[in-house]
């Protein structure tokens, strides 16, 4: 982590969580984000919870998060999402290509790019989502799918909105497996983005860019991925189902 960079810690609750849970996940977590402001914290919940979730932390510094949204603002998109509606009813973040998306339903990285133009289009600030096959995983360094799923999301994108975009590396393989790449793995990973985030725009831009590993984070691992130059911040899934393990994982982010 680079201390110019706020880390954030993002909990991704998929399509899990029972609404009568959802108040009391937030009211376990709001006091500590409180207390402590030296990293952003967000959670993503489903859709059907998001304007509940946001009345629950109004004034708070903790942050809603949608796990997609569509590139139109309105239309005849049955089942899907506005982004423009998630921004007026007070949601900060939105997931954008998860892999989940991309594997179950057909996300593409052309979409993947309309969808953060129209995030940031309606004051979002999204998440760009980079997955990594393991088929194509060699131990050593990024897949180049993943360098090519970059620079397809960001094409258009303007050094200023730049400034509202986070990157999640995420390798497949880790994602709800058990097993978290290492922090060394992770981080190479991460330099190999920022390096070609300095190609695609410049070094400054590459500098100021968030870049958050996913995969398997849990309270025994994060800490590793802190200590890593190019890692400023975890997408925790599995693990921020349970808010005092949440609490933990941002205790971990506070003194990082
Ligand atoms: C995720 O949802 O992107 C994720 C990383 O999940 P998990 O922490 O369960 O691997």
């Amino acid at each position: 982590m680079n201390n110019n960079r706020r880390p954030l810690v993002l909990a991704n609750w998929k399509m899990n969580m029972e609404p009568q849970e959802v108040g009391p996940y937030l009211d376990t977590i709001l006091p500590e984000v409180e207390k402590d402001t030296d990293a952003d914290v967000a959670v993503a919940g489903q859709d059907l919870y998001l304007a509940q979730m946001v009345a629950k932390v109004k004034g708070s510094q903790l942050a809603i998060a949608a796990q997609d949204a569509h590139w139109e603002d309105q239309g005849a998109f049955t089942g899907e999402t506005s982004p423009k509606a998630l921004s007026t009813i007070g949601v900060s973040y939105v997931m954008i290509g998860h892999f989940e998306r991309r594997k179950f339903f057909n996300e593409t990285d052309e979409r993947v790019n309309l969808k953060t133009k129209a995030a940031l289009k309606n004051g979002l600030k999204p998440i760009v989502d980079l997955d990594e096959d393991l088929s194509a995983y060699d131990g050593q360094a990024i897949d180049q799918v993943e360098l090519s799923q970059l620079k397809k999301a960001l094409t258009g994108i303007s050094e200023e909105e730049m400034k509202d975009v986070t990157i999640a590396y995420e390798p497949t393989w880790a994602i709800g497996s058990g097993e978290a790449a290492s922090a060394e793995q992770a981080e190479k990973s991460a330099a190999l983005i920022r390096a070609s985030l300095a190609n695609l725009y410049n070094q400054d831009l590459a500098n100021q860019t968030r870049i958050l590993y996913g995969g398997s984070v849990n309270t025994s691992n994060a800490a590793s991925f802190f200590k890593q130059a190019d890692i400023d911040g975890i997408l925790v899934g599995k693990a921020a189902l349970n808010p005092q393990t949440f609490l933990d994982l941002i205790d971990i982010a506070q003194q990082a």
